[in-house]
């Protein structure tokens, strides 16, 4: 079979052609993580064609990586992500370069990485990278798409693209904290196959650039797979933004490799007797308005992971609430990845409080 042929099922749509191919198989994407993002958007832009690959994962590939990091079979278990991937990948596609950066990203080789690639795909779930990314994509002028899942919920934006907005013009700061890799935030496969996929999608829309094709640039995807409920906000560019207001010469690439550190639990008794701790009900308007704990304050989950921030103090005592304690867990560590480092999870939730029996 040609090449050619190969392609065919892309080629015959008018959006792609073969010049679109051609485009495809000139183009040049590099993946920052090899998870449960990674995986699917390697899988479909190595199927698709993209000439040259690059993925950097510095990880080995883990049983428990397997319920949702499709590219790696049983028998990869100890392999370095990114030399299996590259393996995987190979065969499923001999026609395409890949090339095996099993190493961490970091300040000293990020960009010279991305100068090397036209578009970059974030496979990254912590801040840490997610800016060192974002920082470099803006430095040395790459495009790149962005995912983030928790739970249910997916995002998916174009960043750095013709002029588009950047990550920190929607987080501006710096977060002092760090984001829980997947060992502590419950995900199901499936959710980060389909912010995954969608990532390849967005990469395939840049390099045809299609007249029919609108990259999701200056736009935030989100969706919440319980209902499949999604909208698309607007990102406007921050014109005083720390990053993508300043020059190349100017930007300065940080980073600090991210170490998960446990929320703590504490018991509705004990959640009782602090009386100086801010409390705080993370569940969704409804739940809030049918009953809560008295003089707490409100600020829902789904905000949270749409990016606002509560006006909170970062020298009090926190302590989150949700029904059962699950969702409050994860407002804990996107807080914690917001800098607040004195937050506590209310164990049993408000099912819990109002029993009154717990110890
Ligand atoms: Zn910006």
């Amino acid at each position: 079979m040609s090449i050619k042929q190969r392609y065919q099922r892309q080629t015959i749509l008018p959006e792609i052609g073969d010049l679109g191919q051609e485009k495809i198989s000139a183009a040049s994407v590099l993946c920052v993580g090899a998870g449960g993002l990674g995986c699917p958007a390697l899988l479909y832009l190595a199927a698709a064609g993209v000439g040259r690959i690059g993925i950097v994962d510095f990880d080995a590939v883990d049983e428990t990586n397997l319920q949702r990091q499709v590219l790696f079979t049983t028998d990869q278990i100890g392999r370095n992500k990114a030399q299996a991937a590259a393996e995987r990948l190979r065969a499923l596609n001999p026609h395409i370069e890949l090339q095996e950066h099993p190493e961490e990203l970091n300040n000293h080789n990020a960009e010279a990485l991305f100068e090397d690639y036209d578009i970059v795909i974030d496979g990254t779930d912590n801040f840490a990278t997610k800016f060192l990314i974002n920082d470099t994509a803006v430095k040395t002028g790459t495009p790149f798409i962005y995912g983030s899942i928790l739970g249910f919920d997916g995002q998916l934006a174009v960043f750095n693209h013709n002029g588009g907005p950047c990550y920190r013009c929607l987080f501006p700061g710096a977060p002092k904290g760090q984001i829980p890799n997947c060992a502590e935030a419950g995900i199901i496969g499936a959710v980060a196959g389909i912010i995954g996929t969608s990532q390849a999608m967005e990469a395939l829309k840049i390099i045809v650039a299609h007249e029919s094709f609108s990259p999701l640039s200056g736009k935030l995807w989100v969706i919440d797979m319980h209902s499949m409920a999604n909208k698309t906000l607007s990102l406007p560019k921050n014109h005083n933004c720390p990053t993508c207001s300043k020059t190349s010469k100017d930007i300065a690439l940080h980073y600090s490799s991210p170490i998960c550190s446990p929320i703590a639990e504490i018991s509705c008794a004990q959640a009782r007797k602090n009386k100086a701790a801010l409390v705080i009900d993370v569940r969704e308007r409804e739940e809030w308005a049918a009953d809560h704990i008295e003089n707490a304050q409100h600020f829902a989950l789904s905000r949270l992971m749409q990016g606002h921030t509560p006006d909170i103090p970062t020298d009090q005592d926190i302590i989150l609430y949700c029904q059962k304690g699950v969702r409050s867990m994860q407002a804990a560590q996107i807080l914690q990845n917001q800098g607040y480092s004195n937050l506590s999870n209310m164990t049993g939730g408000y099912e819990a409080w109002l029993t009154r029996n717990e110890v």
